[in-house]
């Protein structure tokens, strides 16, 4: 469970991106290539307390093969 860095409230995790007017979801990449190799859709967590919100991805081993 994600704690806010704000109020140290719980978020709730699990939240996609999604580009308005369109279902393409965002992705992020290792931008050194120019075939980027990609670490996966970042997810979302939202505090219901304040509002933050907290970008994560699911995926670790992905990020650490990366570097
Ligand atoms: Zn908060």
């Amino acid at each position: 469970m994600r704690k806010c860095l704000r109020c140290q409230s719980d978020m709730i995790e699990g939240f996609d991106f999604k580009i308005e007017g369109a279902s393409y979801g965002i992705t992020l990449a290792e931008n050194k290539k120019i075939f980027a190799k990609r670490l996966g859709k970042p997810k979302a967590a939202v505090c219901p307390n304040c509002g933050e919100i907290s970008i994560y991805l699911e995926n670790t081993k992905q990020i650490k093969k990366a570097l």
